[in-house]
């Protein structure tokens, strides 16, 4: 369960999250949709630890998360741009976070030169999980790949890799198919919500995409000007709409 209350977060002197309260529940499949610079991905970031907010708390199952790093949150991001590591194969940018927790702090360092960690029982072990999620994504056999070899579909698929050998407890993805040809993101998304089903672990999800939102979401947030303005099930916001402005949102042609 993510608690999240009263977030703001100040840009110069641009307001950008203006009280910001959500309850995701376990298992939640939560779509954030809203015009572009409303603060979705601010809010995204500030979840996962990688912006800090001026006001408000984060909660994640009844812990506080607001001074975790973003390593020691049980949470993992997805990006538009995928953040792959260029220089690391496609089994080490997978393997990473699990190199990474299996290191003491001062390893830590050199992590991305030669981060490989040590034991040949630890390199087995991150190898199978490797290699389990590479299969779960179907880019078991591009394990040797660097990014650069890769289409942008299966750079998404080991971007997704690397999320989930972390085993957390919710996902954060900000648009994380908008890179994608329509083919291609028609599958994904399937994929994603199979994922979903299977791990029956939170995910909130950012998206441009409105059928994307509609068909995937347990409920969606609308949120606008650093606002949420509804929060309710698909049909709800769609049939529903708390008031015009959602109802001039979601339904636009898009
Ligand atoms: P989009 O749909 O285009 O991705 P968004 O809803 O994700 O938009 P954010 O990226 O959260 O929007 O940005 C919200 C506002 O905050 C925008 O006006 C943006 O310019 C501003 N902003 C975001 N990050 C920073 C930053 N690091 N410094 C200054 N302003 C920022
Ligand atoms: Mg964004």
């Amino acid at each position: 369960e993510i608690r999240i209350r009263n977030l703001q977060k100040t840009f110069g002197s641009t307001q950008v999250l203006k009280g910001v309260g959500l309850d995701v529940g376990d298992g939640e499949f939560i779509s954030l949709v809203g015009p572009s610079g409303c603060g979705k991905s601010t809010l995204l970031r500030i979840l996962a630890g990688l912006e800090r907010q001026d006001g408000g708390e984060v909660h994640l199952a009844g812990r506080r998360m607001d001074a975790l790093p973003p390593a020691a949150r049980d949470i993992a991001m997805v990006f538009q741009s995928y953040a792959l590591y260029p220089h690391l194969s496609v089994r080490e940018n997978i393997g990473v976070p699990l190199a990474v927790r299996r290191l003491s702090r001062w390893q830590r360092l050199p992590v991305l030169g030669r981060w490989w960690p040590g034991s040949r029982a630890c390199r087995a072990e991150i190898d199978r999980e490797v290699q389990a999620a590479a299969q779960q994504l179907d880019i078991a056999h591009l394990l040797d790949r660097k990014p650069g070899q890769l289409s942008g579909g299966q750079r998404q698929r080991t971007a997704l890799g690397r999320a989930l050998v972390r085993r957390p407890a919710a996902f954060l993805m900000d648009e994380p198919l908008s890179n994608l040809d329509a083919n291609l993101r028609v599958q994904m998304r399937s994929e994603i919500t199979a994922l979903h089903r299977q791990l029956g672990t939170t995910f909130v999800y950012v998206t441009h995409d409105q059928t994307e939102a509609m068909t995937m979401s347990t409920r969606v947030a609308v949120m606008m000007g650093g606002r949420l303005l509804q929060v309710g099930s698909p049909s709800q916001v769609y049939f529903d709409p708390a008031n015009l402005q959602v109802a001039e949102f979601i339904g636009q042609p898009r």
